[in-house]
């Protein structure tokens, strides 16, 4: 028989060859690099046996999939060994995840580190063997006996359509359940680790059993595992919630309810200035602010369709607007999850003429989403946060500028605080409102939009809401991790149900086009990927306290407030250090609040009217005038 390979060429093969003859038949070093393969598109164990006529790929550990393969194997592995350590656990899934794998399992108590341990040394007996997965097809009779005392897997048996092919792996004698495919033998496994166990429903569904899931990471060699675990202790030290605590950003507390970050005075101060700093660059770019309520009648949201399709989402509760209670007076509200209504009912205000557009709404409005408990994560993602909110109604001539007046906001945002960024557009999903003329014209100026500012960009084809287009930007962070923030979206619903008009040139009605956008996203949640970016080493101009002056003595208290009057006059965030505490203390504790800089300040300083800089990455930089500091304070103002 005959197969082609992917560069086109042609391979004569003895009838009933596997992947595995492929990749031999290639070279001794492929066959040796072979993880699996790919048949006509489709990932394949190395075991199985080709069809003349097919097209045929060899997956080694450079392939895209191939890490994916490893990951889902090892969990596999991690299966056995706990099979063989707990014969009576119970299994649910084990699949691959973003750098590692899971295994969700019972084993009638709860996993301890030193459990993980444990498994993770059984493990490695397993990999020294280079046991090999051996696949099976069976029906659903036949897995039924073989699954009997596995309740888990028996469940997803029965949920198989009646002609499904039900394939089993079996490794050493533990046998799984799986459509795979898998590494041929253990000893591919080169690189694992068990990272941590939490607690996971049972399809996820809280109404079922919990479980125990395992997680772990596994690479193809020693050299990606130490850089993954290093990239993870990176990740650690930056974690904005333990240097949003230290930094003095935002605190949690329990009583005020899940996911509902409370900022300090730090914080609040960083947060305004963020504020302020877009605010004057929004007027000069023709944006006004508007101010909205947080709660509506749900009439509003009713309209708008949210009171339908976003209800989860909110918060609604009931006010009983009578004196006498009486019951027909009750009126429901929803607390706000965005901005939009009260930025098209501000619209639909005023009789709107063609020459009124573009009309630019922004708010930095605070919004409330109930996210499920289980997802919240520090500011990354909260219950309650502020966007940087903007809603441009316009023409549909106008839509392109507009989206590339956007863009340049996103640039000049991205820019300053160092973040490279892609684009993503996603486009009309199959359930959608709007005619198809409208999608192809809002998302032929997206394209557009991009390409004027020589953007690149994705299409995640369908991947739009069902009201409109919209392009998404994906900043890059110093340590490599990508984060969704700023959003531009084209929105078909509002105009429609709010039934947004204007006069046109000739006397006519028109609807306009809407178009929402936010570019920190949330301003709490760019705060927290800023501090994990920049290490909570905020630039001069933003810092919370931009300046520690630090006296010698006790004698030298009166210049250095009169150094803090002088800053502070020049529009500076200053301190004095003047606890009784030893220098090199007030030196660590600038330092780990990362305040930009030091004025230690003595008799020679005091005399000569000048301070002693230390800078917080250079150190010491020398002595400076005290005006000539106040100037660079000056310079740093907004
Ligand atoms: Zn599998
Ligand atoms: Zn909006």
């Amino acid at each position: 028989m005959e197969i082609k390979l992917p560069d086109g060429s042609l391979k004569e093969l003895a009838e009933g060859s596997s992947v595995a003859d492929v990749a031999a038949s290639i070279g001794a070093g492929l066959a040796k690099a072979a993880l699996a393969g790919k048949i006509n598109g489709d990932i394949v164990d190395l075991s199985e046996s080709v069809q003349d006529g097919a097209t045929v790929e060899i997956i080694t550990n450079k392939s895209t999939e191939a890490l994916d393969i490893l990951r889902h194997s090892t969990a596999h592995v991690m299966a056995a060994a706990i099979k063989s350590l707990f014969p009576d656990a119970q299994f649910g899934i084990g699949p691959a995840i973003e750098d590692g794998f899971y295994y969700d399992i019972e084993i009638g108590r709860s996993i301890t580190p030193e459990d993980l341990q444990t498994i993770e040394a059984k493990m490695q007996e397993l990999v020294a063997s280079a046991l090999p997965f051996t696949r099976k097809v069976v029906d659903i009779t036949e897995a039924r006996s073989l699954f009997e005392g596995q309740p888990l897997k028996l469940e997803l048996i029965d949920e198989m359509p009646s002609e499904t092919v039900i394939s089993v792996y079996s490794l050493g004698d533990f046998l799984d359940l799986c459509k795979g495919p898998h590494i041929a033998n253990t000893g591919f496994v080169a690189a694992f680790k068990l990272t941590k166990q939490a607690g996971a429903y049972w399809r996820g569904d809280s109404e079922r059993q919990m479980l125990q899931r395992i997680y772990g990471t596994a690479w193809f060699s020693k050299k990606d595992l130490e850089d993954y675990t290093m990239r993870i202790e990176e990740a650690e030290k930056r974690d904005h919630r333990k240097l949003g605590r230290e930094l003095g950003i935002y605190m949690m507390d329990e009583r005020a309810g899940v996911g509902l970050p409370l900022y300090m005075p730090n914080g609040a101060r960083v947060i305004r200035i963020l504020q302020e700093w877009l605010r004057r660059d929004l007027y000069k770019r023709g944006y006004e602010e508007v101010i909205t309520p947080h709660i509506y009648n749900a009439d509003v949201w009713k309209q708008s369709g949210h009171y339908y399709f976003y209800k989860d989402n909110m918060y609604f509760f009931q006010v009983d607007e009578s004196e006498e209670k009486d019951m027909s007076k009750v009126s429901e509200f929803g607390l706000k999850p965005m901005n939009c209504p009260g930025h098209v009912l501000l619209y639909g205000n005023e009789l709107r003429s063609y020459r009124d557009l573009p009309l630019r709404f922004f708010e930095f409005g605070t919004v409330y989403r109930h996210e499920m408990s289980g997802v919240v994560h520090g500011l990354l993602r909260a219950r309650g946060f502020t966007q940087d909110d903007a809603h441009v109604f316009c023409r549909a001539d106008q839509v392109l500028d507009e989206v590339v007046a956007m863009l340049d906001l996103v640039d000049h945002i991205m820019g300053t605080f160092g973040f490279t960024y892609t684009a993503e557009i996603s486009t009309q999903p199959t359930k959608s409102i709007g005619d198809n003329a409208k999608w192809e014209y809002a998302t032929d100026q997206l394209k557009l939009a991009c390409e004027k500012h020589n953007l690149e960009y994705e299409i995640n084809e369908g991947d739009g809401a069902f009201y409109g287009p919209k392009i998404d930007i994906k900043v890059k962070d110093a340590i490599g991790r990508t984060w969704q923030c700023s959003t531009i979206q084209v929105d078909f619903n509002f105009p429609e149900r709010f039934e947004l008009t204007y006069r046109t040139a000739d006397n006519g009605q028109e609807q306009p086009w809407m178009l929402h956008r936010a570019i920190f996203g949330s301003i709490e949640r760019f705060l927290g990927i800023l501090i994990e970016h920049l290490s909570g080493a905020l630039p001069l101009w933003l810092a919370p306290l931009q300046v520690a002056v630090i006296p010698i003595a006790d004698r030298h208290n009166d210049y250095a407030n009169e150094v803090r009057e002088r800053l502070i006059a020049a529009g500076g965030r200053v301190e004095v250090f003047d606890q009784n505490e030893p220098m090199r203390a007030k030196i660590a504790k600038a330092q780990q609040q990362k305040v930009p800089y030091m004025l230690v300040v003595g008799d020679k300083e005091a005399e000569s009217k000048s301070v002693s800089v230390r800078e917080r990455k250079e150190g010491d930089v020398g002595v400076q005038l005290l005006d000539e500091f106040a100037k660079l304070i000056e310079d740093a103002r907004i």
